[in-house]
């Protein structure tokens, strides 16, 4: 068995859609970024990068580069599940912590989870997510930004 970590931050900005985890939250701001600029995705993509010893997702989908413009954050996660697979593994369970002050993500905790457990191939019952706010403190809590961590354990063998 395998363990990586994950993290991302973006900015919140006027006149972008809030995109998190896959879902399209209504808020009247969205985070700024060259993809779709999904923390959760991101994070999650890189927990799992981590746990290969597969590098980081900028290496992998640098955001100079025109072909990742607007990249949906379910894509790249999918794009990362199956290099991870082509190294033998193939995930366990996945835990993750968004950071947002605002919106609350009380409801939108199902479908996220959802979401995550679609593309990395689990049971739902072996995803998590967990919403933390800023406690009103540092660029989180002032709304500038939406952060996310990942823990993913990859098991050898792609699976079945
Ligand atoms: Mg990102």
């Amino acid at each position: 068995m395998r363990v990586g970590i994950g993290h991302d931050t973006h900015r919140l900005v006027e006149g972008r859609p809030l995109i998190l985890g896959g879902v399209r939250i209504d808020h009247p701001r969205g985070l700024l970024g060259h993809s779709d600029a999904d923390v959760v995705m991101h994070a999650v993509a890189d927990a799992l990068l981590g746990a290969a010893a597969l590098g980081d997702i900028g290496e992998h989908y640098p955001d100079t580069d025109p072909r990742w413009a607007g990249l949906d954050g379910g894509r790249l996660l999918a794009d990362v599940v199956e290099r991870v697979a082509r190294s033998d593994y193939r995930p366990g369970n996945c835990d993750v912590i968004v950071h947002a002050q605002e919106p609350k993500l009380t409801p939108h905790k199902p479908a996220i989870r959802a979401n995550l457990a679609r593309l990395l191939g689990l049971d739902i019952s072996a995803v998590n997510v967990k919403a933390k706010t800023g406690e009103h403190v540092g660029p989180i809590g002032r709304g500038e930004a939406i952060a996310c961590e990942a823990v993913v354990l990859l098991r050898a063998g792609a699976g079945d």
